[in-house]
């Protein structure tokens, strides 16, 4: 972490940003919720929380939020959790909700790709943070899967195989929610990694 007592912000549109609040608050670090184009003002990395993409993407354009949040990943980092790693990939498969993506990170995913509610679970995986591998308890709760990954993706996690957590520049996005946990450690691996 370059910066001494760094400001997160949380997009709070909709979604869980409330537990990765929690997470932030474990980790002693300060946070600020981000509804409005004014609200970037002062924050210093941006998280996209779980939740419902269809609803964000509408809340997004209705309050204006669509180019405010593409200039403020061309130099702060990013990380999104299931319903942000849609909105930060570059393509949805399939896509008839019709949800605009903000084609952040260079990946296709599908809604759902797990299946639907009945068919959430949890699961233990190794996510490689550097030099070190963590497991995580990971949640995948109508979670995307990745159908495609760019070049210059980096894949950090899979599960059964497919990539579940993947980074490119200084975006870091991931099928399942970390935020459910009591482990804030992949959070705090993002916020020294990439701040
Ligand atoms: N399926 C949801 C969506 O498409 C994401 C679910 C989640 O964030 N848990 O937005």
């Amino acid at each position: 972490m370059n910066k001494a007592n760094p400001t997160i912000g949380l997009l709070a549109l909709q979604g869980d940003y409330e537990l990765h609040e929690i997470q932030l608050n474990n980790l002693g670090l300060k946070h600020k919720r981000v509804r409005l184009p004014s609200d970037f003002e002062g924050i210093d990395a941006l998280i996209f929380p779980g939740g419902e993409s269809t609803t964000m993407n509408i809340l997004i354009d209705r309050f204006q939020m669509r180019e405010p949040l593409i200039d403020f990943s061309k130099s702060f980092p990013i990380y999104g959790t299931c319903a942000g790693m849609i909105l930060l990939s570059k393509e949805i498969e399939g896509n008839q909700a019709g949800v605009k993506p903000l084609g952040l990170i260079d990946i296709t995913v599908l809604r759902n790709g797990y299946g639907r509610q009945l068919f959430s679970f949890e699961a233990d995986i190794d996510v490689e943070l550097g030099n070190s591998t963590e497991k995580v308890h990971a949640s995948f709760i109508r979670a995307p899967k990745v159908t495609r990954v760019g070049a210059g993706v980096e894949i950090l996690a899979r599960y059964n195989d497919e990539p579940v957590m993947v980074s490119s520049g200084n975006i870091l996005a991931a099928s399942f929610h970390s935020e459910t946990e009591d482990n804030s450690s992949l959070l705090a691996w993002f916020i020294r990694k990439f701040l």
